[in-house]
């Protein structure tokens, strides 16, 4: 798998930003890196790429 086109493709892996959904801490990330090693997890679950306002956006239907 070619990590580097996959995050080249995708405006939030580019970003390298992680936002944790249940008490909304938020962390810088190397893309690449997290999905070589992991990726970063807070509160026990996975931390999401999708920042509060597109998670708002995203529930509501409205890409
Ligand atoms: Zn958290």
């Amino acid at each position: 798998m070619n990590f580097a086109k996959v995050i080249s493709e995708v405006p939030q892996l580019k970003r390298g930003q992680v936002w944790c959904r249940s008490c909304g801490s938020t962390q810088r990330t190397d893309s690449e890196g997290a999905m070589r090693h992991g990726w970063p997890k807070c509160c026990g679950y996975t931390m999401t790429i999708d920042s509060p306002e597109e998670q708002i956006r995203l529930a509501a239907g409205h890409q």
